[in-house]
């Protein structure tokens, strides 16, 4: 992996209503809500710097769904997430905002 090490940081947390228009952003987390405020999908280019356009579901009648934390204008998921189908094979956390990639953070244990 060779972004281990490095600090990534989203910048910010946008907003927006349900099926509303929106262009991905490399530092943006878009986060959209239904009519009640309640958050319904995150959108967000995945860190590594491959491209992908991630969907985190974040309701809990989807499997797997996410929980999402914002607290002021930082965000974080629960549990990590995993491009397992992907290219890159991205493994990450997203917590206030950094993303902690989990070879970084488990390496001692391999
Ligand atoms: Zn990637």
């Amino acid at each position: 992996m060779i972004l281990g090490g490095v600090v990534i940081k989203f910048k910010k947390i946008q907003f927006i209503e349900q099926d509303e228009k929106f262009t991905f952003d490399d530092r943006i987390v878009v986060i959209e809500r239904d009519e009640n405020q309640n958050p319904l999908f995150a959108h967000f280019r995945c860190p590594c710097g491959c491209g992908k356009e991630i969907i985190l579901p974040l309701y809990e009648t989807s499997k797997p769904y996410w929980d999402v934390f914002i607290k002021k204008r930082n965000v974080s998921f629960y549990p990590s997430i995993y491009l397992s189908n992907s290219e890159c094979q991205s493994h990450f956390w997203i917590i206030k905002n950094k993303v902690l990639w989990s070879e970084d953070l488990y390496e001692d244990y391999y």
